[in-house]
């Protein structure tokens, strides 16, 4: 068996990759889940369940609708503005990455932009924790988890203006308190279910409050009115999705996996700090439970050691090119006896280079 520390797309439990393949050669009354129509009331039921598992599993109160749509959490972040941004109006962003600056850089086809604070010129390695939101703007955004850097925010910035997430690498991965939000969104690709897959949950009564007239196909509205059925939904990754979110049902649900997510990245973490070979990329106080950035003292073993690594079946743990090293992603799938063999891994090697 490999230990997948890739970033994904869409790291899920071999059960559930087990029952989607079934799923594709007899869903229902040996007809493929491909080839059913989206208007059956078979996948009817798959929505209306994949709808109650995600309000259930984080505890959406009621005057939120929870969306399946497409484009990625990359078309979210002209969605967002076009919804939500009137003519003449700011909204404020928090700079902590990559993907926080490609979401301001839509933005701005839209309307203005205020950039709150930023941690470029550190490398994204800490979240800004220093900054006003203008109580003017139109809406506060910001990325709850740094997927390249390795940084995650655990609270959400105190405001009165409206709230949104890009909750990408981070969502289902911990408990959160979703009436703190207006819009929250994430491409389903880390621990929901396969890419072509993005959830939104957003509060309605946020919606129709500015003039534009908005395609319906980017207007959140439209998506609402049809039960996410506006046009032919992804229905193999919807299908993919539930049955990930069932598993993590049956695991005991967020709250649950979330324990185990805090008992991982300890572990990681604590090796890295003792290891005396290895370093961590971040402020410590930001440390993300799903991302772990690190380096070698050494960068010269940096290849030897994922050379020894993959030879334990240790994968995906490169670290992205603008961060270097090591990058160990932990979602919700990655159990914890493949953290226990990425640290033996460290502890083997450097009991080698001791030699
Ligand atoms: N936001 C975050 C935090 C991500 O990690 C990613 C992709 O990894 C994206 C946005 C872009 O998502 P997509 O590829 O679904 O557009």
């Amino acid at each position: 068996m490999k230990h997948n520390f890739g970033a994904g797309p869409c790291i899920l439990p071999q059960e559930v990759f087990k029952q989607a393949a079934q799923a594709v050669l007899d869903f229902n009354d040996g007809l493929s889940i491909l080839e059913i129509s989206h208007r059956t009331t078979e996948f009817e039921a798959v929505v209306a369940e994949a709808d109650k598992l995600v309000k259930e599993l984080l505890n959406v109160p009621s005057g939120y609708s929870v969306l399946f749509l497409q484009g990625g959490a990359s078309l979210q972040f002209a969605m967002v503005p076009m919804n939500l941004l009137g003519d003449g109006q700011t909204a404020s962003y928090l700079d902590t990455g990559v993907w926080a600056t490609k979401a301001l850089k839509e933005a701005k086809f839209i309307g203005n932009v205020n950039v709150v604070a930023s941690s470029k010129d550190a490398n994204y390695t800490f979240i800004p924790k220093d900054f006003e939101i203008p109580a003017d703007s139109a809406y506060f955004h910001y990325t709850s988890n740094n997927t390249i850097y390795g940084t995650e925010l655990f609270e959400v910035p105190k405001t009165d203006i409206p709230v949104v997430c890009d909750m990408s690498s981070d969502i289902m991965s911990r408990v959160i308190d979703v009436s703190k939000f207006d819009l929250i969104y994430a491409g389903a690709q880390k621990n929901v279910g396969p890419a072509g897959l993005t959830i939104a949950i957003v509060k309605n009564e946020v919606l129709g409050k500015i003039d534009r007239k908005i395609p319906s196909m980017l207007n959140y509205q439209s998506h609402i009115d049809n039960d996410s059925m506006y046009n032919t939904p992804p229905v193999f990754s919807i299908y993919v999705a539930l049955l990930n979110l069932r598993w993590l049902k049956s695991k005991g649900g967020v709250a649950e996996i979330e324990k185990e997510n805090k008992q991982k990245a300890e572990a990681l973490y604590r090796e890295i700090d003792r290891n005396s070979l290895f370093k961590g990329t971040c402020a410590v106080e930001d440390r993300s439970r799903m991302n772990i950035c690190f380096v070698m003292e050494n960068p010269e073993l940096e290849k030897p050691f994922l050379k020894y690594a993959e030879e334990q079946g240790i994968v995906g743990i490169k670290g992205h090119r603008s961060v270097g090293g090591f990058r160990a992603s932990m979602y919700n799938a990655l159990p914890i006896t493949s953290v226990h063999a990425l640290i033996d891994a460290m502890q083997s090697f450097e009991e080698k280079q001791a030699k």
